[in-house]
């Protein structure tokens, strides 16, 4: 390092700060690199000396407007080589590459090789020259291909190809020079591609671009002269261990490039490393990683050159990191006293979460897309293609994974979820049935993929680049990205680890709104359990008639005509919703549990196809046809809109007499033998206050003859499913009768924009390229429609009925920027997925902190 005198704040060269403890530097004027170095500046590590230019000062560069280079030439002191490196707001959004030893010329090659040995000079010298030659007279790269010497040789064949392309000597004055490079990476910036590109990234459009002049640490010399990076975490698992790359007489990050033979940091078996070769240099080199470590309360990446055995930081990044490594990096530094816990949790993406919870396509993979839709649930899954429930029962038998792929699921569909690794479906959006069910059994889900052509009785598959799959064929879902990829890419694995239990038990003690879980069978209570839900906030009753053994009751209930044929259906149904509730209570442990009365749209459950409607005849020992026409004149025009949930009660109000009767009774039978049940009832699509006045009345009357006939008594909360604009509107008349409200945004949403929940994947994604939809309202809730008519109907529920619990239940009640939203209007819990349950955990810490 040279010993010119420190610039003093406002003299002299104001475009360009020396960066010193205490000069002003700052991340949004000089870029995240500039601040990082003054950091470690302040830690007294070993920086070569640095000067930071500002936005306005490259900006102005870049207009031609340059700063006064020779008084910055002067900071450094005569014969210095220099550096120079961008430095923007956020490393991810690029920049021009770093342009190194300027200041090489003939009379400093001389000189410098009186010290570090001519060849070494020389290939310093070489360097620059390509590297002048490419970035900045942008010459042709190939220009340079036929020179294979570094040294001496190869710098008189550079210099000839230079000046014969150029037509004009190499430049020889470092105040032109550092002038040239500082213009060239200026305007490189301002180009169009490059800010198109970091725009991609997130950059705002006036994203500015700071530059840093280093003086060179050379890694070409004379000694242990070498570069590389060292940082002390894994960045894939987040677990403590030196990792990084050195290469000697190298400079930049060569040693990182493919195939450098470049050293192990550590002892390594599979070759030589640093700690054998040079163990000073690496001792002190982890001195300063720890330094850095505790000092900037972060995992960082040092970029480090060694001159003759001395070791010099010339940079430190964040080190980038996998969302496994993330939570473990955050946690170790909360655990090691470094940032306090509630930090841990604010530096983890609640998104990044759910890659947590599910199988992934291992970063860095080559996709081979051949489809996209929504991406409906997370996680990702290979397997055969199947095209029907059946061929994928049979393939789980033959011990194979397949992927289910069908126009849309139905409830017949079901069997073949369970069996299938992976869903995907032509039709449909966030809340179609596929991926409703999806994302509750944790399945990976791509549903709406509109553009890839679904012959599902033929048996093929035409993907949107014209390639034809067919049954057999091997694809990957990742429902996380919404891709449809072929064959089968590496996958990373699911990572629940104890840095991932502990950052969550901290973000419990946090987070002021409850989380429950939206399960509908044992297993997604005891995945609920498992992620900590604080209960069930909503069991959607018919549900539990997915599986084919339920199926037949289920529809002989809705077909029954007359009165007899009902109540025998009913009485077949009452002990299955028994065994179900009982289990759902045993497994909550006391905890509460939501359930929904049925709310069945009548499509979803009436065969379709000829197998289904025989299997239906045989049961209700009826000819086919009486069956079909029976199913015809049950045709809705619009079922979404037509005999379902509270309306079904309201009109055949035997069949919520019997699920009442089967809670209470399960009631008790839970609570002989455990904590005390008070179950919670819900009435869906709600949207008159008579509604709930009536069924109110019926369910009363059930619980006391229920009481009577056991000789035991116990509670239950009556509760509204809020999700018709009326019912928003008319909240606090509704409000008296019950003891919760819950939003039931899946439908809201679909009635407030007239946008039916199942046909939006066709055409969401042009709606929400073209901008007309900032995203799909299904996935993340619309604050400002739906959102008033939450914020509504909150109001005048709470006004009219102070102490009423609130709630969301649809799915955004798993969306991070949602649970913001339901917290600021005062709701007391949200309700999801049962694998979107950590991820609304620890959003609602962060809200809290
Ligand atoms: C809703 O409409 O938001 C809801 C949770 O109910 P479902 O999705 O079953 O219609
Ligand atoms: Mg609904």
């Amino acid at each position: 390092m040279n010993d010119a005198a420190p610039q003093k704040p406002g003299e002299a060269n104001p475009h360009v700060t020396l960066i010193t403890p205490s000069a002003p530097i700052a991340t949004p004027t000089h870029g995240g690199r500039a601040k990082c170095l003054q950091r470690l500046v302040r830690l007294d590590l070993p920086v070569p000396r640095t000067v930071a230019l500002s936005f306005g000062t490259v900006h102005r560069i870049a207009s031609g407007e340059l700063p006064d280079i020779r008084a910055m030439l002067d900071i450094f002191g005569a014969g210095a080589l220099l550096c120079v490196r961008p430095s923007s707001e956020d490393p991810d959004w690029g920049g021009p590459g770093a342009i190194l030893n300027i200041g090489m010329n003939d009379a400093s090659c001389a000189l410098l090789a009186e010290r570090i040995g001519a060849e070494a000079a020389a290939c310093l010298y070489l360097r620059f020259v390509q590297a002048y030659a490419i970035h900045v007279e942008r010459l042709d790269a190939d220009l340079f291909d036929e020179i294979e010497d570094p040294g001496e040789e190869g710098l008189a064949a550079a210099m000839a190809a230079y000046e014969e392309e150029a037509e004009a000597p190499f430049p020889q004055d470092p105040a032109h020079q550092l002038a040239q490079v500082l213009r060239s990476m200026a305007r490189a910036w301002e180009g169009t591609t490059a800010r198109l590109l970091r725009q991609a990234k997130g950059a705002p459009m006036d994203a500015g671009l700071g530059l840093v002049v280093q003086e060179m640490a050379l890694g070409i010399g004379r000694g242990e002269c070498g570069s590389g990076v060292l940082q002390l975490a894994d960045s894939d698992t987040g677990l403590r261990q030196i990792t990084g790359r050195y290469l000697s007489q190298s400079q930049g990050r060569e040693a990182l490039e493919q195939g450098s033979p470049a050293l192990f940091l550590t002892c390594d078996p599979r070759g030589p490393s640093l700690e054998e070769t040079a163990p000073e240099a690496f001792k002190a080199l982890c001195g300063f990683a720890e330094t850095m470590r505790n000092r900037l309360r972060e995992e960082m990446q040092i970029e480090f050159t060694i001159e003759n055995g001395a070791v010099h930081i010339l940079d430190g990044v964040r080190v980038r990191r996998s969302a496994r490594a993330a939570v473990r990096i955050a946690v170790r530094l909360a655990e090691d006293g470094i940032i306090p816990p509630q930090e841990a949790i604010l530096r983890i993406d609640p998104h990044a979460i759910t890659e947590l919870l599910h199988r992934q396509v291992a970063p860095g993979t080559r996709r081979d897309v051949i489809g996209r839709g929504v991406a409906a649930s997370p996680g990702a899954a290979t397997g055969k293609i199947v095209f029907s429930a059946a061929e994928a029962q049979a393939s789980a038998a033959r011990g194979e994974a397949c992927i289910l792929v069908r126009r849309e699921t139905s409830p017949e569909d079901v069997r073949g979820m369970h069996a299938a690794s992976a869903v995907l479906t032509e039709r449909g959006g966030m809340t179609s049935h596929a991926a409703v069910i999806g994302r509750g059994m944790g399945l990976p889900c791509v549903v709406g993929a509109a553009r890839m052509k679904f012959h599902v009785t033929r048996k093929f598959l035409v993907a949107e680049d014209g390639r034809t799959l067919r049954e057999g064929d091997v694809i990957t879902i990742d429902g996380s990205s919404g891709q449809v990829l072929a064959g089968a890419p590496a996958m990373v694995e699911a990572a629940l680890d104890d840095a991932f239990q502990t950052l969550m038990g901290w973000a419990d003690t946090w987070r002021d709104i409850g989380v429950r879980a939206n399960a509908d069978t044992p297993d997604d209570a005891a995945t609920a359990r498992n992620f900590a839900a604080q209960g069930i906030g909503l069991c959607r009753t018919e549900h539990m008639f997915f599986e084919a053994d339920r199926l037949t009751p289920m529809r002989e209930m809705i077909f029954a005509d007359a009165p007899e044929d009902r109540k025998a259906a009913l009485a077949r149904i009452l002990p299955m919703q028994r065994a179900d509730f009982t289990e759902l209570f045993r497994i909550m442990e006391g905890m509460p549990v939501c359930i929904r009365l049925f709310d069945p749209p009548l499509h979803e459950f009436l065969p379709t196809d000829r197998a289904g409607l025989r299997d239906l005849a045989e049961a209700l020992d009826l000819p086919v046809s009486d069956v079909t026409r029976r199913v015809e004149s049950m045709g809705e025009y619009n079922p979404m809109l037509g005999l379902r949930g509270v309306r079904l009660g309201i009109t055949v109000p035997e069949i919520y007499d019997m699920q009442a009767r089967a809670i209470f009774e399960a009631t008790l039978d839970a609570s002989r033998d455990g904590a005390p049940v008070v179950p919670e009832i819900m009435l869906p699509l709600v949207s008159a206050k008579r509604e709930v006045e009536l069924l109110r009345a019926r369910i009363d009357a059930v619980a006391a003859a229920v009481k009577a006939e056991r000789g035991r008594g116990f509670d239950y909360r009556l509760g509204v499913m809020v999700e018709t604009p009326r019912a928003c509107l008319r909240a606090d008349e509704i409000a008296p009768y019950t003891q919760f409200l819950s939003f039931g945004t899946n439908d809201l949403t679909q009635m407030t924009y007239g946008l039916s929940r199942d046909d939006a994947g066709r055409f969401m994604s042009d709606y929400v390229s073209q901008g007309v939809f900032r995203e799909d309202p299904f996935h993340l809730l619309d604050i400002e429609g739906v959102g008033e008519l939450l914020a509504i109907g909150a109001e005048r529920a709470r006004q009219a009925c102070p102490g009423l619990t609130l709630s969301i239940c649809g799915e955004h009640g798993g969306n991070p920027e949602s649970i913001a939203f339901c917290r600021a209007i005062g709701m007391d819990y949200v309700s999801c997925s049962p694998f979107r349950v950590p991820v609304a955990r620890l959003a609602a810490a962060q809200l809290a902190i």
